[in-house]
């Protein structure tokens, strides 16, 4: 994709989406984030040839959620490596982000690492023997040395209001721990989880944070993350359950495996070429960015970009 017709296409889908009339609805359960205005669209493209393409709002600092998600795994599966599968599977959910239906059948043991129950599994595992404070601080290390950016930060409003709201989470996660399946405390857990999804990064800062997936395993400035092998099967599960119960609609509009958040962001890995961020706060239905979705299909036709398609 020669650099000029990329950057027509980003001021092109930043511009249409500017004119939306209907943005969605932005998540009221968690209260802080029902005070966004959804009048808002940021893109974020980071090729892998080292180019930055931007529209939109894409330096406007967002919660990024569920997107942490993505990073809290990679993170787990360092520390424990293939063993984490013992006690989290890889199928998609069907069901919506914070379902607990399929956990009483599956004896506690979470569909996959991106629903809630899942990732609440990847977050006892990475508090391993720490205090929540230490492991909060090390998944924000993390993502900041993804991104090459220190000034990423904790919105603590926004962990704050979902700590007094997550009963939902509380119950997830005493609910697994009856099966075994979390060993820690609740609140200890939740503490480490509902902070990483506070996390707040613009659409820059996240699709620099995605480059290592985009780039086999590999940090732009040389250093290995994780193993290729690592970085091809999460983002296997980033298209099978990114999107929660509407994954397979999105890999049939879309094509890209890719990571939602109820704070409208969605991080996009096309192996090879490029890392993109897309960001508006209305939601659809099923708690995936409205026009961020739109904006991923329209770049996808566009581009050709897709793990469907041949380069
Ligand atoms: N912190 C949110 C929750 O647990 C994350 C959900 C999401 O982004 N889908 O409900």
């Amino acid at each position: 994709m020669p650099g000029a017709d990329l950057d027509a296409i980003v001021a092109d889908i930043a511009g249409t989406l500017a004119r939306a009339e209907d943005w969605g609805e932005v998540a009221s359960y968690i209260p802080e984030l029902a005070k966004v205005d959804p009048a808002q669209f940021g893109i974020a493209i980071a090729t892998a040839d080292g180019r930055m393409l931007v529209g939109g709002d894409a330096d406007t600092g967002f919660s990024i959620q569920s997107i942490s998600k993505v990073f809290a795994l990679t993170l787990a599966l360092g520390k424990v490596g293939d063993q984490l599968w013992d006690r989290v599977g890889r199928e998609p959910s069907g069901n919506a982000f914070n379902s607990i239906v399929q956990l009483e059948q599956e004896r506690g043991i979470p569909r996959n690492p991106f629903i809630n129950a899942g990732a609440i599994v990847v977050s006892d595992v990475n508090l391993g023997s720490y205090q929540p404070r230490v492991a909060i601080g090390e998944i924000l290390r993390f993502i900041r040395y993804l991104a090459g950016d220190d000034s990423i930060a904790i919105n603590g409003e926004v962990a704050a209001s979902e700590t007094a709201t997550g009963f939902r989470n509380i119950a997830l996660a005493n609910y697994m721990r009856a099966f075994g399946n979390v060993h820690h405390a609740a609140d200890l857990v939740l503490g480490l989880y509902v902070h990483q999804c506070a996390i707040e990064m613009s659409c820059r800062q996240l699709a620099l944070a995605g480059r290592y997936l985009m780039l086999n395993g590999r940090h732009p400035d040389g250093g290995r993350v994780v193993p290729p092998g690592r970085a091809r099967r999460i983002n296997a599960l980033m298209l099978t359950c990114g999107q929660y119960d509407a994954s397979g609609d999105f890999a049939f509009r879309v094509g890209i495996p890719s990571k939602s958040g109820v704070g409208g962001g969605i991080l996009g890995i096309v192996p090879g070429r490029a890392s993109i961020a897309v960001w508006s706060p209305g939601l659809s239905p099923s708690g995936n960015s409205h026009l961020g979705t739109q904006a991923l299909e329209m770049l996808a036709q566009r581009t050709g970009w897709s793990v469907f398609s041949p380069p």
